[in-house]
């Protein structure tokens, strides 16, 4: 009997494959305790070694030949402590001096030589400390059959892990032949927004239940229904194979519209754009038919790394997209850090409501170093193309007011340096806080243009943390609360003629696309991947019908 797991949301498309664990903090206790033969439990540990530093040293190279030298040192060093002859006396001795199984032996070895490196005076070799707990979790991944990495998966993988991080999703890039499913997360957190982007199928929010099952079992993600079928049945599979042609096919249909601009059937344009956090996903973005971008998330920029990128990198990411795009418009949005987007060398205070504090424009606020740095790199690259720029998590004017001054500031100490650059670009905002949906007439006195942000609308408006899958399912971000209000918003923003798009996960949806276009909203920015099947929707119904659907949707009677 197959078992089936019903999750709240994820990534189109569907996959037959094989369960790969993926815990990448499973080692804060053993998995066996009982003492083991003494020199079966140390050959074992020789191949372990091994094989951790082979891995290790992989991810070195790569890092190293991706330009990130810093990272590819701290892997390199690490690699070669997994094979220090310290470690292993340090392990022998407990195998066989006290009797503990290997995995006890190595978890009480390396915390040990942890606890003596964090208190020694010297900083280097305090800073050492933190590369015994990653030898640790190398050391057990590699004994249990786990992983410290996601790259380099083999086709068929679906990978089952409690959830992933941005940086993790972003391991997965380039290769289509995987899947994954996670314990928790919702539909518009950014597990589920990072699988779209990439076009992989994925579950998110599953339940814990999910990280009991076996590695290596047969698996079928349905990211179409959000579902998991664990030892599926001869008839399940025949299904899904099936689907998973028909899908194959669909695709071949839906390239045949690259060239054709969105539009209803009737001919009414609609501008269909993508949402890219990499320079390199403006291609593709281009071989889905994207007219624009509509949402450069620029916080992937500055995740991945120990530091801020400089000005200079955030000029070349910026400027290359532009030149991708051959002369289409390009929205950046200002960095959008903090909520569920932490960044490891950005220290915060905790607070109590994340989602609620200092996020979005409001850390571009306390950090204004941060913010100057990003604008003079936007109005350099400016010069090259049309670029346009976003704040994210605006509720007042004032917020506005402020980033413009900051914006005139940038460009007036690029003019006194002689940097060659654009003195102003179209500013716009994030419609993401009820405030801002309320008032976007009034914010149009500063504001250029707008994007509605319905994710976090979703999560502001219906009071639901947009990462909780219990609640996700009830609260959806197409329910009639958040339509009207984007109708609202939409009315406002021609009221005073300016362009308003969506560049939340709702613009990609198929049965909700036409009805934001026919709602007054000008532009759709979406995964690349949901571009053509977004296209092939709109063509298939007229303004007219869809102005209607969403009347009837919105509960709208006079
Ligand atoms: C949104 O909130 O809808 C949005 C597009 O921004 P993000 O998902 O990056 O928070
Ligand atoms: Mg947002």
């Amino acid at each position: 009997m197959s078992q089936h797991y019903q999750g709240v949301g994820g990534a189109s498309g569907v996959m037959v494959g094989r369960a790969f664990r993926y815990l990448p903090t499973a080692s804060t206790s053993a998995t066996t305790e009982a003492p083991e033969d003494a020199d079966e439990a140390m050959q074992r540990f020789a191949v372990a070694q091994q094989e951790s530093a082979a891995s290790l040293q992989t991810l070195a190279d790569r890092m190293r030949s991706e330009g990130h030298a810093a990272e590819a040192g701290i892997f390199e060093a690490q690699a070669m402590l997994v094979e220090d002859f310290t470690l292993t006396d340090e392990v022998e001795q407990r195998v066989r001096g006290a009797g503990m199984s290997l995995e006890q032996a190595i978890i009480a070895a390396t915390r040990q030589m942890h606890d003596t490196l964090a208190a020694l005076d010297d900083p280097y070799l305090r800073e050492r400390a933190a590369d015994m707990q990653a030898v640790e979790r190398a050391m057990l991944n590699t004994l249990r059959g786990t992983t410290a990495t996601l790259r380099d998966l083999p086709a068929g993988t679906v990978i089952i892990a409690p959830d992933l991080t941005p940086a993790e999703t972003s391991e997965l890039r380039g290769n289509t032949a995987l899947g994954f499913v996670t314990a928790y997360g919702g539909p518009t957190g950014h597990t589920a927004i990072l699988a779209r982007s990439l076009g992989i199928p994925a579950v998110v929010g599953v339940g814990q239940d999910v990280l009991n099952i076996p590695g290596g079992a047969t698996v079928i993600v349905d990211g179409d229904q959000s579902l998991l079928i664990v030892q599926p049945t001869e008839a399940e599979v025949a299904h899904y194979q099936e689907r998973g042609a028909a899908q194959d096919a669909a695709q071949i249909r839906r390239a045949a519209l690259r060239d054709t601009p969105g539009q209803f059937a009737d001919g009414r344009p609609v501008a269909l754009w993508a949402n890219i956090g990499r320079p390199d996903e403006a291609q593709i973005a281009r071989s889905y038919g994207a007219e624009g971008i509509g949402l450069f998330r620029s916080e992937f920029l500055f995740l991945e790394r120990n530091e801020p990128p400089t000005e200079d990198e955030q000029y070349t990411a910026y400027r290359t997209t532009l030149e991708a795009m051959e002369g289409r418009t390009v929205i950046v949005r200002t960095l959008d850090i903090g909520g569920d987007k932490p960044l490891p060398y950005l220290p915060m205070p905790s607070e109590p409501n994340p989602f609620l504090g200092v996020r979005g424009l409001r850390l571009s606020m306390q950090r204004p170093d941060l913010f100057q740095a990003q604008l003079r790199a936007l109005l350099r690259a400016a010069s090259h193309g049309d670029i346009w720029i976003m704040l994210p998590m605006v509720a007042t004017l004032a917020d506005i007011t402020w980033a413009r001054q900051q914006m005139r500031a940038a460009s007036e100490a690029l003019t006194a340096e002689q940097i060659t650059h654009r003195a102003t670009v179209p500013l716009g905002v994030m419609i993401e806080t009820p405030a801002a949906a309320m008032t976007v007439d009034l914010l149009a006195a500063e504001a250029d243009f707008f994007s509605v942000g319905s994710n976090d609308l979703t999560q502001y408006m219906m009071a639901v943390d947009r990462g909780n899958p219990t609640l996700a399912a009830n609260y959806p971000h197409n329910a009639p609360a958040v339509l009207r209000m984007i109708a609202q918003a939409a009315a406002f923003a021609k009221k005073v003629g300016r362009h308003i798009g969506v560049c939340g996960e709702l613009g990609g949806v198929p049965d909700v696309a036409p009805l934001l276009a026919a709602v007054g909203i000008d532009e759709l920015s979406m995964s690349p991947a949901s571009i053509p099947v977004i296209k092939e929707r709109l063509l298939g119904t007229t303004h007219a019908d869809a102005h209607a659907a969403a009347r009837r949707v919105m509960g709208v009677t006079d």
